[in-house]
């Protein structure tokens, strides 16, 4: 049945609201509802239906006794005994699952064994968005969502018993689910998704057009949702190449504030369905506030993305020095971005642009062995020792890849608070080195012995 519907699964510790939640979201399918003890103990899956939006799954992994809720009460100590049966249910669910809804209680405020999760659910690296619960009125929502931004993910307030915001909640959970054609995936071929961002008039779609050639097809969205999501698909040396949401690069927005802001974040959404971004700037242009929002914005979601300079053709080669001086400035923090000067029109550098991407995507992928990680970073460490802060030097005992995509490290140190963020920046200098990550963003984390955390 819903094994055919992408789904979103609900996490989060006993007694947070999950059940009341889950049944909210499904109100009228109740009957669809089932329990399967014999796969994983009280999981429940239900659909949520809208009038004219696509359905999804839904999974409650709930099933925490009341005892495993007493001991959350005492504290971390409390926790160890059933943590594991948490996560073990959790972990099954996320494993099947596109998305998660963690889930927490407004009112009891952020918990130790929430953020033991959260930090379980972050290592997943599926889309996740906060659910605040048992937030029953308006006046104190700020206060009340406050320290829950600590945990990294988006939140919406909600109250399951009361049914206040849970369509707005809805509408959160549609945009985590991945784009519609990779539910029903029409070939094997390995294919790359690429965004093309970037103001009107740029050349977005010139360039669009003369990189895809003769040979592309339009795919417009299924009838029935509520994307407007244009897809433009070509092949190139045997592999399948889409630019993704391209109705949005067609669409002409006003320059008020507030538009600004919501197709910033439209932005950020096509790029979150694209293996790598392309921002394209308007050589005969100054670079606008929004560009320099994007690359931002780009550059700390670790997005993978490059940025063409187009219309080179059009202004004398000091000029466009100049130009792409002041764009190197701006991605001084992200020194890994590729910028290109290129021409729709005279297609100076285009033949680049599709190979860049596909290594770009490779990079994210890549994969080393702990014992070659760490075997780097005895050398790293030699050849610079870390400084001394406050008296003492942080003590570095072992590196780990936890993630691709982007890869990201995590050193185990005796005082990440001792590591100075050049020291850090010196790190991820020889990483990208030694493994040859050029291009791909790389997120790299410091984990104190004692368990804090530092990005
Ligand atoms: P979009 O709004 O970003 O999709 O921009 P368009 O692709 O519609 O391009 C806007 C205008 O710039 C059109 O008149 C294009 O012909 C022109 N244009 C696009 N790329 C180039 C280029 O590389 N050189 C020159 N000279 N004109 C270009």
């Amino acid at each position: 049945m819903s094994a055919s519907l992408p789904s979103i699964v609900l996490v989060g510790r006993p007694n947070v609201g999950k059940s009341t939640l889950f049944n909210r979201l499904i109100r009228s399918n109740r009957a669809i509802t089932h329990d399967r003890p014999g796969v994983t103990r009280d999981r429940m899956e239900g659909i949520v239906r809208r009038k004219g939006e696509r359905p999804f799954g839904i999974v409650d992994t709930g099933g925490i006794t009341l005892d495993a809720h007493a001991a959350v009460a005492e504290g971390p100590e409390g926790i160890r005994g059933f943590e594991a049966d948490i996560l073990r249910q959790a972990e099954a669910a996320m494993r099947q699952a596109c998305g998660v809804a963690f889930v927490v209680d407004g009112r009891d405020g952020l918990l130790p064994l929430d953020e033991y999760l959260a930090a379980h659910v972050r290592r997943l690296g599926l889309p996740t968005i906060c659910v605040v619960n048992k937030v029953d009125g308006l006046e104190r929502e700020e206060e009340m969502l406050a320290e829950f931004h600590s945990l990294g993910f988006p939140l919406v307030a909600v109250s399951a018993e009361h049914g206040h915001n849970i369509r707005a909640l809805m509408d959160e959970l549609a945009d985590l689910l991945p784009p519609e054609e990779e539910d029903a995936p029409e070939q094997d071929a390995p294919q790359l998704r690429l965004a093309m961002l970037g103001r009107p008039n740029a050349g977005k779609s010139s360039l669009i057009n003369a990189l895809s050639g003769e040979e592309r097809m339009i795919v417009s969205d299924v009838a029935g949702t509520t994307r407007d999501s244009v897809d433009v698909r070509f092949s190139r040396d045997g592999r399948e190449y889409v630019f993704v949401d391209t109705a949005g690069v067609r669409r002409r927005t006003r320059i008020t504030d507030v538009v600004e802001k919501y197709s910033a974040n439209a932005a950020i959404k096509s790029a979150g369905k694209a293996d790598v971004t392309l921002l394209t700037l308007d050589a005969t242009e100054r670079v606008s506030q929004q560009d320099k929002r994007l690359m931002d914005l780009l550059d700390t979601r670790k997005i993978p993305f490059m940025v063409l300079i187009n219309k080179c053709d059009l202004v004398p080669p000091d000029k466009l020095k100049a130009l792409q001086k002041t764009v190197g400035e701006m991605l001084a923090f992200c020194g890994h971005v590729p910028l290109l000067c290129v021409s729709a029109l005279t297609r100076r550098n285009l033949a680049k642009i599709l190979p860049l991407a596909l290594q770009i995507k490779q990079e994210c992928g890549i994969r080393v062995g702990t014992g070659q990680l760490n075997r780097a970073m005895e050398e790293v460490l030699t050849r610079h020792q870390p400084p001394v802060v406050k008296r003492a030097r942080a003590k570095f005992f072992y590196l780990t890849q936890a993630e691709t995509e982007p890869p990201t490290f995590v050193f185990f140190v005796s005082d990440a608070d001792r590591v100075p963020e050049s020291y850090a920046r010196y790190l991820e200098r020889a990483l990208r080195r030694i493994f040859g990550i050029h291009h791909a963003p790389l997120r790299l984390r410091l984990r104190s012995s004692h368990k804090k955390e530092k990005d």
